[in-house]
């Protein structure tokens, strides 16, 4: 069956390029985890997953259970890092699927702890790691009380089947490069680490640094801060594998670098159903939110807010169509949008419509559409 054309391209080569970019900006002895959360932003984790382990990633980072579960069907030899927390009842399928929990509160260790028991796991044969909040008051141990640390790493003594394998924290504005919040962030983080030491545990990995962290030069000093505490550096990039640059702010210079080497994994196409002609007055789409202020020409596109398209683009957008900018006239409707194409007198049904990627040397960004939605 051949299908509506409104479709995504992903390419798999690109995704590649990326990650072994991003693997040499990192320092020689850290280690890449590839965040593939949101169906791999939205990219298709199916996809995604196998070409980042055969890429290289030995790491692969999700948000649930759920996802767990899905990655590890598809990657039997990856490390999977679950870091949005197990839930009640997960347990057993966290560990039938060889997942890595992070954890920060009792009731999760509990969860953990009664499943590897149920499962006679040996003392410390299963690696969690430990999340510590160092500022994003998201989630991990909070470090504002010294009981609440001490109390968490009670859990990992001789005889629990559980092991502290790692030590995990999120930046908050990593992508502000006067890097102030960020270095509170490290501060709070280094003492964290020798109370940890100070209490008799150690874990192998420090698992710090997103992709902003990355490609605003802050591998480094994320590395040595590891290397003080005999740890090793695990990096986390997730939406610059798929080739979307966060933007640092104020600019950094050799983010231009980053920008050319990396490429969106991403291009999402549609095609011109049909072409009309209008009347100066005539109104376009629901609640006539355009109406024609001289005579034009309209190009249907196979494409609405039923597939991603935000609504909020309606009169604000811009698609490629023969490499020139149409702009996208009324209201988004479900799964139809209209574009002016007076300026583009050849355009014809069955031509291709870009929304994201490349066409005749022209290219739209996912960026522009966040931008246009505000
Ligand atoms: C999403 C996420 C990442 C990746 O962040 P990017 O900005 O997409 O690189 C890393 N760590 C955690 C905990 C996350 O939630």
């Amino acid at each position: 069956m051949s299908f509506r054309p409104c479709w995504v391209e992903i390419s798999t080569r690109v995704l590649e390029d990326n990650f072994r970019f991003l693997q040499s900006l990192a320092p020689a002895e850290a280690e890449l985890l590839a965040i593939v959360k949101g169906d791999a932003y939205g990219h298709s984790v199916e996809v995604c997953a196998p070409a980042l382990a055969a890429a290289g990633a030995k790491w692969l980072g999700v948000t649930s259970v759920e996802e767990g579960a899905a990655v590890r069907a598809l990657c039997p030899g990856a490390r999977v890092l679950v870091i949005g927390g197990v839930f009640a009842g997960q347990g057993e399928a966290a560990l039938a699927n060889r997942l890595t929990p992070s954890l920060w509160e009792h009731w999760q260790f509990d969860e953990i702890e009664s499943a590897a028991r149920a499962a006679g796991a040996a003392p410390q044969s299963i690696a969690v790691h430990l999340e510590l909040d160092t500022g994003m008051s998201r989630q991990g141990v909070s470090l504002e009380a010294s009981g609440t640390l001490v109390s968490i790493l009670s859990r990992f003594h001789p005889a629990s089947p559980l092991r502290l394998e790692g030590v995990m924290t999120h930046l908050y504005a990593a992508d502000e490069s006067d890097g102030a919040a960020t270095a509170g962030q490290l501060g709070v983080l280094d003492a964290a680490l020798t109370r940890i030491d100070e209490l008799g545990h150690w874990a192998e990995l420090l698992s710090v640094g997103n992709s902003a962290s990355i490609l605003g030069g802050q591998a480094g000093a994320l590395a040595a801060l590891a290397a003080r505490h005999g740890m090793k550096l695990l990096l986390r990039p997730g939406i610059a594998l798929y080739g979307v640059v966060p933007r640092i702010e104020p600019e950094l210079p050799d983010l231009s670098d980053a920008a050319a080497n990396l490429r969106p994994v991403l291009a999402w196409k549609s095609q011109v159903v049909s072409v009309r002609e209008v009347p100066q007055g005539a109104a376009v789409g629901y609640n006539g939110t355009f109406v024609a202020s001289e005579p034009m020409r309209l190009a249907l596109v196979a494409v609405g807010y039923a597939d991603g398209l935000d609504r909020s683009l309606g009169n604000r957008f811009s698609m490629l169509v023969r490499g020139q900018g149409a702009p996208l006239v009324g209201r988004i409707s479900m799964d139809q949008t209209v574009l002016d194409v007076t300026e583009i007198p050849d355009a014809a049904p069955g031509d291709e419509v870009v929304l994201i990627g490349e066409q005749i040397g022209q290219t739209i960004s996912a960026f522009e559409h966040s931008d246009a939605a505000g």
